[in-house]
């Protein structure tokens, strides 16, 4: 028996790691790919953490490992299928069962894809999910962004600061997002709202060149011609296997506070599957820290 699982291994697990290790806990980290880094090893370039301007996310994704590694955190290949609640949990996957004290989730989210043509080829390539983390690269050059949320809306302005050009597609008339932040891109000259339209593909040889849309109600098509797409359609917490375990919202992300504590004793929560207003690897390494310490004085109180 372990004192403490960590389940997934992005930047909260691997934070939660070094944290975990540091404190003298037998632990260890469970991940469905033997790649460790989550969603940072599909990005080009981070250039938004701290001290590490330009970094290669998968080069980064393989250098946080490396650390936990160092101070002596054991990673296991498997797919975590359920945690079970108990004096002792026990965390079951694919290729085996694990117990211990606590528990760590630390599962991510993924971004909703549009899925189109082109998509899966041009990530990275001008097809960005995240506007904070890509908008730089476009300084100057043409952006579009699609979706009708606040993500969407948020996206837009921020983009509008940076770029020449900011097309926002969405499929409907009236927007999700709220309504200041509609008001707040009618104000900005260089946004062009592009309503009632869907991207059917998205085209370009190396990289992004053009996207193809289509007016929902006409059926006509055209071609938009951008550097970079910003898809901003939902994210999805990856909850599936802790819903009925700690609460969630009613989008599925686990509610805790910053200290990664959730209503069942033990079981704790860290980087983009918590309710939080920042998903960033910086908050993510933020939060895996602080729910290693809660988990570490649990620990102790049981003795
Ligand atoms: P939302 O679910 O709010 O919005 C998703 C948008 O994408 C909708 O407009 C939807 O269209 C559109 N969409 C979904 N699928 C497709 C598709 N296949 N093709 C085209 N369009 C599609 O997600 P967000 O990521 O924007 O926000 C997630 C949550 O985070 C929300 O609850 C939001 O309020 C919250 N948030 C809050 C912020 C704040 O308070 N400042 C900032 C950012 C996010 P349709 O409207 O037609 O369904």
């Amino acid at each position: 028996m372990y004192d403490l699982i960590i389940v997934g291994s992005g930047p909260a697990g691997l934070s939660a790691a070094v944290y975990g290790k540091r404190a003298g806990l037998d632990l260890i980290v469970i991940e469905k790919n033997p790649m460790s880094g989550g969603q940072v090893l599909n990005t080009y370039e981070v250039d938004n953490y701290l001290g590490m301007p330009g970094m290669n996310g998968f080069d980064m994704g393989m250098q946080f490992r490396e650390h936990a590694e160092k101070l002596g955190a054991r990673f296991v290949e498997g797919e975590v299928l359920a945690v079970e609640d108990g004096e002792v949990k026990l965390v079951r996957t694919d290729q085996g069962e694990y117990r211990a004290r606590a528990v760590i989730l630390t599962t991510g989210a993924e971004h909703a894809l549009l899925g189109v043509p082109g998509e899966r080829e041009l990530t990275g390539r001008g097809v960005s999910y995240c506007a904070t983390c890509d908008g730089a690269f476009y300084r100057g050059k043409t952006a579009a962004v699609v979706g009708g949320g606040d993500v969407a809306l948020e996206d837009a302005a921020y983009l509008a600061r940076l770029c020449e050009k900011v097309y926002l597609i969405h499929r409907r008339k009236e927007f999700r997002g709220a309504r200041i932040l509609q008001e707040r891109l009618k104000d900005l000259p260089n946004v062009e709202i592009l309503c009632n339209r869907v991207v059917r593909e998205i085209c370009g040889k190396e990289k992004l060149e053009s996207l193809l849309l289509e007016d929902v109600e006409s059926g006509q098509r055209e071609n938009l011609e951008a550097d970079g797409l910003f898809v901003a359609v939902g994210i999805r917490p990856n909850t599936e296997l802790c819903r009925e375990l700690v609460a969630c919202d009613e989008q599925g992300y686990v509610l805790a506070r910053e200290d990664g504590v959730t209503n069942v004793p033990g079981i704790f929560v860290a980087g983009d599957v918590r309710k939080k207003g920042l998903r960033q690897i910086i908050t993510a390494v933020a939060d895996g820290a602080n729910a290693a310490v809660s988990a570490g004085e649990y620990i102790n109180r049981l003795g």
